[in-house]
């Protein structure tokens, strides 16, 4: 019976609990561990009401290795799922390498002390873990992870060449809270706040922070959105994986009033990650902004409306142009009533609970430290469909692709 080990109580982590738990046959035996092991408790609760499964609780440090690698042993588990936070990256490899069990993430290793992210740190694990036997599954979340699935089923069933690929993700949701982020806040403002960088002929070009930005007009109805181009982690991974890409920017939909808010925040010096002494204690000031602002696992029952995330992508085939748009359009509501979740920790913990079934199923199990886009796509795809983010792929004309693609 396969056995598996969620490490992280949050908003994407009682995502990929109810999902797991859904699918007995693959996820024979979950534990939920985290921090604060009430947050467990509270989702266990949930996960029986709503599957009738149960699952085991347990508390943790994911920052020390060797309290996980100990947990890792006496739960027995196969596969760590980490959704606790990017700083957790490493030192949960670290165990998995320790207690020998396989690894999946969904957001790419970052230090507390410099908001900065980049795959080196985790890419430098592939000797250790091959050696060792284990596959470790890089960001197997929304973006990262569908959107690189998406790119890389789009070069098997689509193109011989890819030569340009844009990411759009647009949040069409609202809920009742002046502000708030729709995951972790802390991580959050440091993506977003950060500068911009995007691909360019085999380099990566810097702009500052949201300084590009164009209207985007969704399929289904979900709206026209103002989307700002930022740079996100897949880029890196996809601009070295396939090689034919000459051009791939990323984009985000925020509101007006979102800005506002952060750029007050910001004026004001409250998303600092430096510390500063207050009352004879230091504080990280975006760590206390962190503490105040409404929990992104609370937002769940006031957020209406769609996501709607994908690829635009162009290049050859057969000799000839050819562009695609590939997208998941997810209803908040819908997933709130399913799993007690909004649609963005919904969009992620569905592609975590589904990298892991392709691990334990052994499709993508390979010894070594792998990105989304380096295995077969077509199980993940078709999984998608079942398992609550289907998509859809429409040929675009060359005026529309370009319409789309850049500014
Ligand atoms: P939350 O902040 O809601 O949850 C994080 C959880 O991790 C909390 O339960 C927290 O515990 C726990 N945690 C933090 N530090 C430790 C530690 N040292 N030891 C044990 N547990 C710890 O975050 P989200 O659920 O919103 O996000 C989870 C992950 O998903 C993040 O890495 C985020 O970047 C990623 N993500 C990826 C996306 C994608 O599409 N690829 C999109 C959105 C998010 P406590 O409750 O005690 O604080």
């Amino acid at each position: 019976m396969n056995h598996v080990l969620i490490i992280g109580a949050g908003g994407v982590g009682n995502v990929v609990a109810h999902k797991c738990a859904m699918l007995p046959e693959v996820f024979g035996k979950i534990t939920l561990a985290s921090r604060t092991v009430s947050k467990c408790e509270a989702i266990a609760t949930s996960v029986k009401q709503r599957t009738g499964q149960s699952i085991t609780t347990a508390q943790v440090d994911a920052d020390q290795p060797e309290n996980t690698a100990e947990l890792i042993r006496k739960t027995g588990a196969q596969l760590l799922i980490n959704v606790a936070l990017p700083y957790q990256d490493l030192s949960l490899m670290e165990a998995c390498l320790s207690a020998g069990c396989h690894y999946l993430d969904t957001a790419n290793y970052e230090p507390k002390d410099v908001a900065k992210f980049e795959y080196s740190w985790q890419w430098a694990y592939q000797e250790r873990f091959e050696k060792a036997g284990l596959s470790a599954l890089l960001g197997s979340g929304f973006d990262p992870g569908v959107t690189n699935v998406f790119t890389a089923w789009a070069l098997k069933h689509h193109f011989d060449e890819i030569h340009t690929l844009d990411i759009i993700d647009v949040n069409g949701g609202s809920h009742d809270r002046p502000f708030a982020t729709n995951f972790n806040p802390e991580i959050n403002i440091r993506e977003v706040t950060a500068e911009c960088r995007h691909y360019e002929n085999g380099r990566f070009v810097q702009s500052p922070a949201l300084s590009h930005h164009r209207p985007f007009t969704c399929p289904d109805g979900v709206g026209t959105y103002e989307i700002y181009r930022m740079y996100h982690e897949e880029l890196e991974s996809l601009a070295k994986h396939i090689p034919t890409l000459r051009h791939a920017q990323f984009w985000m939909s925020f509101s007006p009033n979102y800005l506002n808010h952060l750029a007050v925040l910001g004026n004001v010096g409250m998303t600092r990650i430096d510390p500063v002494t207050f009352n004879g204690v230091e504080i990280i000031p975006l760590q206390f902004l962190k503490a105040v602002l409404p929990d992104p696992g609370d937002l769940g029952k006031s957020t209406k409306g769609r996501t709607c995330i994908g690829n635009v992508i162009t290049g050859i085939q057969h000799g000839r142009f050819k562009a695609i748009y590939v997208s998941n359009i997810c209803d908040h509501e819908s997933c709130f009533a399913e799993v007690g979740s909004q649609a963005i920790s919904y969009t992620t913990g569905v592609p975590a609970m589904i990298g892991a079934k392709q691990m334990l199923e052994g499709h993508w199990r390979k010894p070594g430290v792998w990105n989304m886009e380096q295995h077969d796509p077509d199980a993940f795809m078709n999984d998608l469909n079942h398992h609550g983010l289907p998509w859809t792929c429409v040929e675009l004309s060359a005026e529309a692709a370009i319409a789309l693609q850049v500014i």
